[in-house]
């Protein structure tokens, strides 16, 4: 139904219809509007829109690479009520770029399987709409996944861990943790849920516990915290 010319983009976009839906009847673009494509090498091409139905585009010029961006995974429990939907859009906003839920030892909230699948659903569509409006080149996933200590937390090169007990003395201001960490390509950062962390879920190796300022900030407001230091550190 769809062709597009020049490149292929169905292993990189999960959902064409809602992207060309998107395009001509949200974004109201008509006939050689341009626009940028990234294809799943992270190639950026201007695209003109050539025919509306079925939707078709030329792309003409590669724009960028996008390359040495620093990866960022929100390991995070769910939160009450619109809270989590709140923080998920705002942190796309900020430039996180993958959402990992566990399942906290303190957590507020626990679903079953169905009401997942509807969450997931609805995640997907906030992360979805806050990736448009922010204009990012990238759509961020997410997932369920299970306890803190299932989760392979060697493939980040670190796991700033955000540790909410003032007084640990292991912890260590956010920024100092960063500028040691400059070389990095992929970072973690984990929060506790509104009850905070369990002792076990403290335990766990490659944690680089940090702390968020001298206050305690509410669940939904630590990941946007680290999120905005790490991306005014890394803008060049
Ligand atoms: N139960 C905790 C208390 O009252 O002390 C508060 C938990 S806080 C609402 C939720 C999560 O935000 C924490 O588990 C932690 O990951 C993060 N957080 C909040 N303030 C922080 C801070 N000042 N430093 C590091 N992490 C913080």
């Amino acid at each position: 139904y769809f062709s597009f010319e020049a490149l292929n983009l169905n292993e990189y976009y999960t959902d064409l219809e809602k992207d060309a839906h998107h395009m001509l009847n949200v974004m109201r673009m008509s006939l050689g509007d341009t626009f940028r494509v990234v294809d799943k090498n992270k190639n950026v091409f201007k695209a003109e829109l050539t025919n509306i139905s079925p939707l078709t585009y030329k792309t003409f010029e590669k724009v960028e690479v996008i390359d040495n961006q620093l990866h960022k995974t929100v390991i995070c429990p769910l939160l009450k009520g619109e809270k989590f939907d709140f923080m998920i859009q705002k942190a796309t906003e900020l430039g996180a770029d993958a959402f990992l839920i566990y399942e906290a030892e303190h957590a507020v909230v626990k679903l079953d399987d169905k009401k997942r699948k509807n969450r997931l659903t609805r995640f997907e569509k906030i992360i979805q709409g806050a990736s448009e409006q922010s204009k990012r080149l990238s759509v961020p996933t997410i997932e369920f996944v299970g306890k803190l200590n299932t989760i392979d937390l060697t493939r980040f090169d670190v796991n700033l861990f955000a540790y909410e007990d003032l007084s640990f003395k292991k912890s260590e201001s956010l920024i100092e943790t960063l500028n040691k960490n400059k070389k990095i390509d992929a970072v973690s950062i984990i929060f506790g849920p509104e009850g905070g962390f369990s002792e076990k879920e403290t335990k766990l190796d490659e944690l680089s516990f940090v702390k968020l300022g001298e206050r305690i900030l509410r669940a939904e407001t630590a990941p946007l915290y680290m999120l905005s230091v790490i991306d005014a550190l890394w803008t060049k």
